[in-house]
């Protein structure tokens, strides 16, 4: 195929190939040094539950500053990170850096607020997550019922049968599983009830036409129905608009995430956001 296009074959180098990779190359370099240079940050955005609209916690989302490149969108460092192997480095830091912030909100007193954290395909797959988690668990005194961890599809059904043992320990340890992005990747149902999850979430592509969209409607509604009756909670993620809540809440979601309450908040910001809640609804 590529002989159609250049001249000797060789069409590997379209500029616009060139771009991305030397794009890729000058990330993975700046991610480096990241951390290090104090670049990271995570940001929280709120989750209410629907039936009274209680703030129960907040997804940590991971933020990069570079002082040349701006801001860099996780959709693009995240891969990057994962290919090279720095997400391990980093998303160590992100649970750690979660967990302190927990700690803070209930030195405040607020004691049932709960984080969640994204954890890639490749720290799901490193041997040492485990330890590395109970240590973590250990060494802050956070209750691992105050945590819980955001798993994908597609990490879980590479190798179903592992996965199953993985998530085994990690619910021994106490502390709550979700299923991230749910519908966009292929889930079997079979396993589904063999992974003990405890909360399923269901991908905003499905809630952004959801009072306009028939087929839309009828996938949100066949989801909740199935996680009630796996045992399982629904979130849904990217909530804009009171129609997409009120349907949401007549079908009886759990949760709900999304700019309709707010944007992800760096710490400072969030903390204001709880007290507000806290202080405005009992
Ligand atoms: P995700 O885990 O599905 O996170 C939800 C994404 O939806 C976030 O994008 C959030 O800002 C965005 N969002 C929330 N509410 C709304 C809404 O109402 N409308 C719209 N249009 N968007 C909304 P973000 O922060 O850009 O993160 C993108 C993805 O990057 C995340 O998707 C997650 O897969 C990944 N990610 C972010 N932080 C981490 C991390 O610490 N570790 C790992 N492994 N992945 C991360
Ligand atoms: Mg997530
Ligand atoms: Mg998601
Ligand atoms: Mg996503």
């Amino acid at each position: 195929r590529a002989k159609q296009h250049g001249r000797n074959g060789y069409s590997f180098f379209k500029p616009e190939l060139q771009t991305h990779y030397v794009r890729t190359l000058q990330i993975e370099n700046a991610l480096r040094h990241a951390m290090a240079r104090g670049q990271l940050s995570v940001h929280f955005q709120p989750q209410h539950r629907l039936t009274d609209d209680h703030l129960v916690g907040a997804e940590a989302l991971l933020r990069w500053n570079h002082p040349e490149l701006g801001n860099i969108s996780p959709a693009e460092f995240i891969p990057v990170a994962e290919n090279s192997g720095l997400i391990i480095p980093i998303g160590e830091w992100v649970l750690a850096e979660s967990l302190k912030h927990l700690l803070v909100w209930h030195g405040m007193g607020f004691t049932d607020m709960r984080v969640a954290v994204n954890l890639s395909a490749v720290q799901f797959r490193d041997r040492q997550l485990l330890g590395k988690i109970e240590a973590l668990l250990e060494s802050t005194g956070v209750p691992p019922q105050a945590l819980e961890l955001e798993l994908t599809e597609s990490m879980t059904m590479q190798d179903p049968e592992s996965a199953i043992q993985i998530i085994a320990r990690l619910n021994r340890l106490g502390l709550n599983l979700a299923l991230d992005d749910f519908g966009t990747g292929y889930s079997s149902m079979s396993y589904l009830k063999r992974f003990h999850l405890q909360k399923i979430k269901i991908d905003q592509s499905f809630i952004r036409d959801l009072s306009v969209d028939g087929d839309d409607a009828a996938i949100v509604n066949a989801t909740i129905t199935l996680s009630r009756n796996l045992g399982m909670q629904t979130l849904a993620e990217g909530v804009e608009t009171q129609e997409q809540r009120d349907f949401l809440r007549q079908s009886g979601c759990d949760f709900v995430q999304g700019y309709l309450y707010s944007r992800p908040l760096p710490a400072d910001a969030f903390i204001e956001y709880m007290t507000h809640c806290r202080r405005s609804v009992p």
